[in-house]
C-alpha cells in the first residue's frame, strides 16, 4: 500500500498546482482567486519511482462555523488525519504571512510529518521568502516550483523515507506471505512430535513426560519447496496448561 501524502496550506500558495504536478495531469482547478478548490481531490502522484495517494486540499482557514469556508476546512481535517505525511505549501514570492505561521502551529499539534514546501521559486528573488520560512520551525524548506517543474527531487528525498518506513512495515502478499502456524493443545498428545515431523528433524525436545516444551518455540520452515504455499510455518507448541508442573498459565 503506498502512502498517502496531503497537500495543505493556505489558499492561492499553488496546492492544486503541486497536485497536478504529481498527478502528472490537470485534474485540479487552479486559479489565482482564493477559494477555487473546495473538496479535497485525490490521485495517484508519481516522483520518478515514487507513487503514492496525493491529496489536494481547499487550504486551511479560520472559517465561522458551519458556512461554507468551514465545511472545507472540515474536508482538510480529514484529508490531514488520513495523511501519512502532510506538505505544508507556502509561497515563497510573498514570503512568511500570518496565516502560515497560523497553519504551521496547527499542524504541528497533529503529530503529522510535516515537510514544508516554498512554492513559486523560479528566479533567484525568492531566496529571502526561503530563508524566511525558517522560522517556522518545521525544518529544511523544499523549494520547488509547481508550475515549472522545479525542486521535485528534493520533494522525492524527502518523502522517500515515508514510503520506505511503509514498505519495511508491509506484510507480503500472495504465496510469499508466511503461513503463521501454531500447534496447540494440552500437555503430552504430541505437539512437539508433530512439529519435528512437519519439520523433518528433531528440532523439539520430545519424550513421555508432560509440559517438556515451556516456551513457545518458533521455527521458520519450507513447506516442499519453493513454489508450496506453506513458505514458512511457525510450530509454535504451546498448550493450555494442566498438571502438577503448572499452574494454568499458558506454557
Ligand atoms: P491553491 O489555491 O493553493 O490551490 O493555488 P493554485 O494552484 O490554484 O495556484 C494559485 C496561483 O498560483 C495560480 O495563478 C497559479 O498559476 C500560481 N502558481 C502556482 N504554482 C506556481 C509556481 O510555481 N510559480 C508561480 N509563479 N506561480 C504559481
Ligand atoms: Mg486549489
Amino acid at each position: 500500500m503506498s502512502i498517502a501524502v496531503a497537500i495543505l496550506g493556505r489558499p492561492n500558495v499553488g496546492k492544486s498546482t503541486l497536485f497536478n504536478r504529481l498527478v502528472g495531469r490537470r485534474l485540479a482547478l487552479v486559479d489565482d482567486i482564493p477559494g477555487v478548490t473546495r473538496d479535497r481531490r485525490e490521485g495517484e502522484g508519481r516522483i520518478a519511482d515514487l507513487c503514492f495517494r496525493v491529496i489536494d486540499t481547499a487550504g486551511l482557514e479560520e472559517a465561522a462555523p458551519a458556512s461554507l469556508a468551514a465545511r472545507m476546512q472540515a474536508q482538510t481535517e480529514l484529508a490531514l488525519a488520513e495523511a501519512d505525511v502532510a506538505l505544508l505549501v507556502i509561497d515563497a514570492r510573498e514570503g512568511v504571512t500570518a496565516a502560515d505561521r497560523h497553519f504551521a502551529d496547527r499542524l504541528r499539534r497533529s503529530s503529522k510529518p510535516i515537510v514544508l514546501v516554498a512554492n513559486k521559486t523560479e528566479g533567484r528573488a525568492t531566496l529571502p521568502g526561503i530563508g524566511e520560512s525558517y522560522r517556522l520551525g518545521l525544518g529544511d524548506p523544499v523549494p520547488v516550483s509547481a508550475e515549472h517543474g522545479e525542486g521535485l527531487a528534493e520533494l522525492y528525498e524527502r518523502l522517500r523515507p515515508f514510503a520506505d518506513a511503509r514498505d519495511a512495515d508491509a506484510v507480503p502478499v500472495g504465496h510469499d506471505k508466511p503461513l503463521q502456524l501454531a500447534i496447540v493443545g494440552r500437555p503430552n498428545v504430541g505437539k512437539s512430535t508433530l512439529a519435528n515431523r512437519l519439520i523433518g528433524e528433531e528440532r523439539l525436545l520430545t519424550g513421555p513426560e508432560a509440559g517438556i516444551t515451556r516456551d513457545a518455540i518458533a521455527v521458520d520452515w519450507m513447506w516442499r519447496g519453493p513454489r508450496s504455499c506453506w513458505r514458512r510455518a511457525r510450530p509454535a507448541c504451546r498448550c493450555a496448561a494442566a498438571g502438577p508442573q503448572n499452574d494454568g498459565r499458558l506454557q
